[in-house]
């Protein structure tokens, strides 16, 4: 059984890759192997795009209207595979895509405006936003890129406004009050909307 694609809810995800460039102190992947109708969304090997092809083609997306790029890995490590994906995905079925993101492809693909790429592919990006400042992030997130993180994910988002009809950010709960509070006000700063997420055990 291919685990590239699999069910949460009434949507269907997409498990691209496992390579993530991030050590979140909340990461769903230190706590369970798997999320949904799926056992483990650790992959044997990183697929191809014609493996991954070949899992959508080989599930019936009857009633179902959203895709959403997420698994146990950052999708944005393998942009060019998640840019034909959604190409294949918007020529072959009526979906909405999403795409949830630590928001570092820039600094993953070296990359100016990875954002600029996915117009008319993905229709709606979900940012993790994770803190209200670049230390903060360094602390929770642990990006191997160092400080220069928070304003890279940053940059993203504002790009990603230019160019996805729907741009959110996310906060895990756990972050505590003052913390949400921070991130609420960058995000209304920016005219961005938050989502605080339940921390998933
Ligand atoms: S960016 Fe996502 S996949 Fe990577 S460590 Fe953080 S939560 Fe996990």
């Amino acid at each position: 059984m291919n685990n590239i694609v699999y069910t949460y809810g009434n949507k269907i995800y997409l498990n691209i890759t496992n390579v993530c460039p991030c050590r979140c102190e909340f990461c769903v992947r230190n706590n369970t192997d798997g999320l949904g109708d799926m056992g483990s969304l650790w992959l044997d090997h990183e697929p191809s795009y014609d493996e991954i092809k070949d899992a959508i083609d080989n599930f019936d997306f009857t009633g179902y209207s959203d895709v959403v790029f997420c698994g146990y890995g950052e999708p944005t490590c393998a942009l060019k595979k998640l840019l034909s994906t959604a190409k294949y995905i918007k020529e072959t079925k009526n979906v909405k895509i999403r795409l949830n993101t630590n928001g570092l492809s820039d600094l993953i693909n070296k990359t100016e405006n990875s954002a600029a790429k996915m117009e008319g592919l993905i229709d709606a990006v979900s940012i993790s936003l994770n803190a209200s400042d670049a230390e903060k992030y360094d602390s929770i997130v642990h990006p191997s890129f160092g400080l220069k993180s928070f304003d890279a994910m940053i940059k993203f988002t504002k790009d990603a406004q230019k160019y996805i009809p729907s741009v959110k950010m996310s906060v895990v709960d756990t972050i505590g009050e003052d913390e949400i509070e921070k991130c609420r006000k960058l995000c209304e700063e920016n005219d961005i909307e938050l989502r605080v997420r339940t921390y998933i055990k």
